[in-house]
């Protein structure tokens, strides 16, 4: 969406989804990426966090804060204060805005005070939780409709209090309540539309109760007291859509107990009826390899796409944890002769800033720039990583007007992924190296010929540990290395990876860089950490990133091929297997296990 400049402030209600990230909606990430006040509910996904603008204000709205609790009133004088100061404001909500969550209830406060305001649907966890445990809502022979009721309030008796156990006959079926236990947010009153139990357990079909866990046992026999069949099939599914969904089955008899006994806490939907059965053949996420692994990758996000999706294709549960940020080298940016090919540089009438120090070029083009004044001189030009070309032609474009500019020289990338980006812009590599290692870089460039006399340009971040500059000049070029980024470690925790890695740990976590390693144990104590959390494993994405593990005496369970995402994918389910058939795994991944459904049904 164009973010139309508009002196109005706005509000856009916007449906989260249920916590798969990939359920979020188009037009959501539409209006994200234009908001300039974000405030997200405790349900919503904090990945979803980074389609905001960097400027956006981030604000947590979720009625339970763990130091206080915001009330709905709260929440709307928030939202109306911040449109009448004029900003756009995307309210991200769990779910779908208008089932539950009082999204509604926002809608008419910002009616009522004029402000704009649009709500854009979400993915209702009403149906794709279920969807994600295997349980569809509706089929032709099992359930022609479906029932969603809040189980919030518990079924009440007569006398106001909860439903026990099944009522005595000639109980009046009306469901009365109590006012002053408000278990929703602090500041607003019980809802007056009493859910009517008694009569919902003579409706036939699918009836899906959000909000219902607290009061299962109310719930479950109330529904038998009134005529539901108690081995009526029942299913709880927990933090659905996640990794860390568990689903547990059982009957309108026994599926409190269940709950009760296996610690299922929310958020969680119950589905209550005949199409719970059909787990049993339609369980597509839980069966996934991975379903159950929690994996943190560290990659920058935009990087780590490709290994963040294959390793969600395959059911784990991946934070996001980027160990390092990449920014435009902005230091003291002088080009750097190699140390032997100084006098070269310098003799061979290419100005270089460092061998004339009072020349003008110097001073106006340092670093960079420089090297892009005398793109003409240079025989190769080497890339070290795909985000170097960006960081590159981003300065390019601000000196040059036209790519031609680029001058004659060979190009050529350290890894397939770096010679990737060069054909993304229309580039054709003249050397390609199969992996970061100094002789195969050196191999793939001295296929194209003698580098005797040639003159390379390295272009690579600020802190390099590669060794190629040296060999190139070893066999007689003339190498000139400008850092044209600084990769630094990343502070921030937007999305809240880090908290979840630090607090409850994972079972895996991928490194494909030294520096990587680096920066995460500067932050978090790696072999601290690893003694923690003893199950965790680690992964390299290259074996030429393992000294950094060695120095702090950690071993790598899982190495591939470096650029190799199907590698690394499937060198975590090697290692997965091989600890299963070992039995050093704790928890099983649920495709290692009797499925609950039988487990259950059979106890
Ligand atoms: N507007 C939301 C519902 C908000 S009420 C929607 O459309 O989904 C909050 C309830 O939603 C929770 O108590 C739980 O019953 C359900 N819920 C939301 N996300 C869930 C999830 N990932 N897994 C299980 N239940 C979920």
């Amino acid at each position: 969406m164009e973010c139309v400049p508009s002196s109005r402030g706005a509000v856009y209600l916007v449906g989260a989804g249920p916590g798969d990230a990939g359920l979020f909606t188009l037009r959501g990430v539409e209006v994200l990426g234009c908001a300039d006040v974000v405030i997200y509910d405790g349900l919503v996904n904090r990945e979803l966090l980074r389609f905001a603008p960097p400027h956006a204000e981030i604000i947590y709205g979720g009625k339970h804060d763990r130091t206080r609790c915001v009330s709905q009133a709260e929440l709307n004088a928030l939202l109306l204060s911040k449109a009448l100061e004029g900003k756009r404001v995307v309210r991200l909500k769990g779910g779908d805005p208008f089932v539950f969550g009082r999204g509604a209830e926002e809608a008419e406060a910002l009616a009522a005070a004029g402000i704009p305001f649009e709500v854009v649907p979400g993915v209702s966890s009403v149906h794709s939780v279920p969807c994600y445990a295997g349980i569809p809502l509706t089929h032709r022979r099992h359930a022609s409709s479906v029932t969603i009721v809040t189980g919030h309030d518990a079924p009440l008796s007569k006398a106001g209090r909860a439903v026990p156990s099944a009522p005595r006959e000639g109980v009046k079926t009306g469901t009365l309540r109590t006012s002053a236990d408000d278990r929703g947010a602090v500041g607003t009153p019980r809802p007056t539309n009493a859910v009517d139990w008694p009569a919902l357990a003579k409706v036939p079909g699918t009836l899906v109760v959000l909000m219902g866990l607290r009061n299962i046992q109310q719930i479950t026999a109330t529904l038998i007291a009134y005529g539901r069949p108690p081995d009526t099939a029942v299913a709880v599914v927990s933090r659905g859509t996640t990794g860390r969904q568990k689903t547990l089955v059982g009957t309108l008899d026994t599926i409190a107990e269940l709950a009760r006994r296996r610690g299922i806490a929310p958020p969680a939907v119950t589905v209550i009826g005949e199409v719970v059965s059909l787990r049993g053949r339609l369980n597509w996420f839980e069966e996934r390899p991975l379903f159950g692994r929690r994996v943190a990758v560290t990659q920058r996000s935009d990087l780590a796409r490709s290994l963040v999706a294959a390793l969600r294709e395959r059911g784990a549960d991946v934070l996001e944890i980027p160990a390092t940020r990449w920014v435009p080298h902005t230091g003291r940016c002088e080009s750097e002769p190699h140390a032997h090919a100084g006098s070269e540089i310098g003799g061979s009438g290419k100005t270089s800033n460092v061998q004339h120090p009072t020349s003008n070029i110097r001073s106006a083009r340092p670093g960079l720039d420089g090297a892009l004044a005398r793109l003409e001189s240079y025989d190769w030009i080497l890339f070290t990583n795909p985000q170097g070309i960006d960081f590159f032609f981003e300065r390019f474009f601000g000196v040059h007007q036209d790519l031609r500019q680029l001058g004659p020289a060979r190009l050529g990338a350290y890894g397939p992924r770096t010679g990737q980006r060069l054909r993304e812009w229309h580039l054709q590599p003249a050397a390609v190296a199969a992996d970061h290692k100094t002789p195969l870089i050196m191999e793939a460039i001295t296929k194209c010929g003698s580098v005797r006399g040639q003159r390379f340009l390295v272009l690579r971040g600020d802190v390099a540990h590669e060794k190629v500059p040296e060999a190139l000049e070893a066999l007689g070029a003339v190498v000139e290395t400008v850092p044209c980024h600084a990769v630094v470690p990343e502070t921030e925790d937007l999305t809240g990876g880090a908290a979840s890695l630090v607090e409850e740990g994972a079972d895996w976590i991928v490194f494909a860089s030294a520096l990587a390693i680096e920066h995460i144990h500067q932050r978090l104590n790696l072999p601290a950490l690893m003694a923690r959390f003893p199950a965790m494993r680690l992964a390299i994405a290259s074996p030429t990133v393992r000294w950094a593990l060695d120095r702090l005496a950690l071993t790598p369970t899982a190495i591939s091929r470096p650029d190799d995402t199907e590698d690394l994918v499937n060198a975590i389910l090697k290692a997965e297997a091989a600890a299963h058939d070992a039995g050093t795994t704790d928890p099983q991944p649920a495709r290692f296990r009797t499925p609950l459904s039988l487990e259950v049904s059979a106890s």
